[in-house]
């Protein structure tokens, strides 16, 4: 990592050089914005139905609120087909194949890997420390010319809890690169958010979804939040509709009853509580990891043996046991009381 008095940041240096050269495709509806009379130019049918237009895209209407929301301007705002299309468009954008890197805090989210392995981009991977927080001196020693992104996930998953945010910042002032923090669960500990620091620092990148705590896996929508320029090349490179209508309407409304959500949230963390204390009476339980997200991680036993003992009681969970420093580890969701109580009874008989 550079020295902080040093430190500097260009995206056009960072980039690939056929992304910073590619001339990207380009419809229309790019040349024309607000509502036309006709619209003649995409070969849609023109009898009305819910769906016979292409979205908007660039989301401009979905981008107003949630900037409103997150305070941020829609400029600093890419949306995605779930977070997972923002980890691959970073990765493609700035890491040249065979011969740049992404570095991981491992353990983490495996997508970040999975990405940077299908576009054949090396991973450093750097092991959590004993409490599942980074450790500078680990990512000091590994990062080297070859480093673009570095992934940081807080709260981590599978190990639930939130990153010292001094190392974070400490992170992103000296490393040269992109720092993409994954807020997936942040939800879940309001006010912990790096969306905040934007303005402070060009290479952050924030990850957040409507995946958990809104109740909208099965729509697919990531959020991807970083300075202008970071965000204009993500949306040189995305499909051109890559979002579809249905979803932009849903999220639209959504956001309208944001209260919904956050009543959720306070469920969720009570009920997460009350699993941890409940779970730690049972035998076979040995550890309950301290949580800021919407599920637990717990070492059991026998891990394996435990996780095919619930899937026979037809109660899944994810098991966790052959990652690094999770041995005999289980990631269990917070579900609903009647849920989890069935769980807690099968690991009660076990
Ligand atoms: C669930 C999860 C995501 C997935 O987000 P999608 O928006 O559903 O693609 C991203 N990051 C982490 C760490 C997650 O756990």
């Amino acid at each position: 990592m550079s020295d902080s008095s040093t430190s500097y940041f260009d995206i056009q240096t960072l980039l690939r050089d056929n992304i910073r050269r590619l001339q990207p495709y380009n419809s229309a509806r790019d040349d024309f914005q607000g509502a036309a009379q006709v619209y003649l130019d995409a070969n849609e049918n023109p009898y009305p139905s819910a769906y016979n237009r292409y979205p908007d895209p660039h989301q401009h209407a979905l981008k107003e609120k949630i900037a409103d929301l997150k305070g941020v301007s829609p400029e600093q705002i890419f949306l995605g087909n779930g977070s997972d299309e923002a980890i691959d468009l970073l990765i493609r954008a700035f890491c040249e194949p065979h011969v740049e890197s992404i570095l991981t805090a491992e353990p983490t989210y495996g997508m970040y890997a999975v990405c940077a392995h299908i576009n054949a981009v090396q991973v450093q991977k750097v092991l959590l420390n004993e409490l599942y927080d980074i450790e500078l001196d680990r990512i000091g020693d590994v990062v080297n010319n070859s480093t673009k992104i570095i992934f940081l996930c807080s709260p981590n998953n599978p190990t639930g809890n939130l990153l010292n945010s001094e190392a974070i910042h400490e992170i992103l002032d000296r490393f040269y690169g992109l720092v993409v923090v994954d807020e997936a669960y942040i939800d879940f500990v309001p006010g912990k958010s790096f969306l905040p620091f934007l303005h402070q620092y060009p290479n952050l990148v924030v990850l957040q979804t409507f995946s958990k705590a809104w109740g909208l896996a099965g729509l697919r929508l990531g959020m991807c939040f970083a300075n202008k320029a970071v965000i204009r090349i993500l949306n040189k490179i995305k499909y051109p509709y890559n979002l579809n209508a249905a979803t932009l309407n849903i999220v639209a409304d959504a956001l309208d009853q944001p209260f919904k959500k956050d009543i959720w949230v306070e469920e969720i963390v009570r009920e997460r509580d009350r699993l941890a204390r409940a779970l730690l009476q049972i035998r076979i339980v040995e550890r309950v990891y301290p949580s800021d997200a919407n599920f637990l991680l717990v070492r059991v036993r026998d891990a394996q043996a435990t996780y095919r003992a619930l899937m026979a009681e037809q109660i899944i969970v994810r098991d966790r046991s052959q990652v690094e420093l999770c041995r005999n580890c289980l990631r269990i969701t917070v579900g609903t009381p009647r849920e989890d109580d069935l769980l807690l009874f099968a690991l009660g008989n076990l």
